[in-house]
């Protein structure tokens, strides 16, 4: 079966820290999966050796890519949206960017953050949940962009959420799991994707001791699919998934 495999995330980092464990076990079972990330990351904390935010943007858009590599992402791809600034970007238009990519790439399955904006609570996270969550069912309706392409709907739908939180940040309110994945076969791949990001180390550094200890699964929520049914707990993305 041709499984695909679609993640949208808003900065450089994002697809290792949150969904890197996720990605690398789709990579091993040989599910074909895309990534789009919605910004280069210029307004992080943690600069480099970055002069500028262009200058940042340019090396984290570098370290994205190095990372996909190791996850086993086939496609990656950065758009120009502006970082921390997504609150303010146009809702109708980012959904029909995603939307057009949906229906393009037709994934059978769609990751992305939930609602809480992560354990880091970015806004930008939490835009990023609800264009996504919109292009999701939109890809699929008649009544929606017509003229982006052939209309597919992708079979799942799942945010990222957490079973713990960072002791130096506001906690998050994060939605209860229904999908637990061990990512331990692939734990240190997962690492190795993190450490791409080398204008990131001092975050790398910091938060390490908590993935650690928490970090050996990975927690979402099924929020879409076809049948109607009630919450139960799944080990695996691509139950039940069709071609
Ligand atoms: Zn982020």
């Amino acid at each position: 079966m041709s499984l695909r495999l679609l993640c949208v995330v808003a900065h450089p980092d994002d697809e290792c820290f949150a969904f890197g464990g996720a990605l690398a076990l789709a990579a091993d079972r040989g599910v074909e999966i895309s990534v789009i990330c919605l910004t280069d990351g210029q307004a992080a904390t943690y600069r480099g050796s970055a002069t500028s935010g262009k200058e940042l943007g340019e090396m984290r858009r570098a370290e994205f890519v190095a990372s996909c590599k190791i996850l086993g992402v086939a496609h990656y791809e950065l758009l120009d949206y502006q970082d921390a600034q997504l609150e303010f970007a146009n809702l109708s238009e980012l959904a029909g960017k995603l939307v057009t990519r949906i229906r393009s790439f037709r994934p059978q399955v769609v990751l992305t953050f939930g609602s809480d904006g992560a354990l880091n609570t970015h806004p930008d996270h939490t835009v990023v949940s609800a264009a996504t969550t919109a292009a999701f069912h939109w890809a699929g309706s008649p009544k929606r962009y017509l003229e982006l392409g052939e209309l597919y709907q992708p079979q799942r739908l799942y945010h990222l959420t957490t079973s713990y939180f960072l002791p130096y940040r506001q906690p998050p309110l994060p939605a209860p799991w229904t999908l637990t994945l061990d990512i331990n076969s692939v734990f240190d791949r997962k690492l190795e994707a993190f450490r791409a990001h080398t204008s990131q180390a001092p975050l790398m550094e910091r938060t390490k001791p908590v993935f650690d200890e928490h970090g050996h699964e990975e927690r979402y929520t099924l929020i879409a699919s076809p049948v109607p049914q009630p919450a139960r707990q799944s080990t695996d993305m691509f139950e039940g998934v069709a071609e």
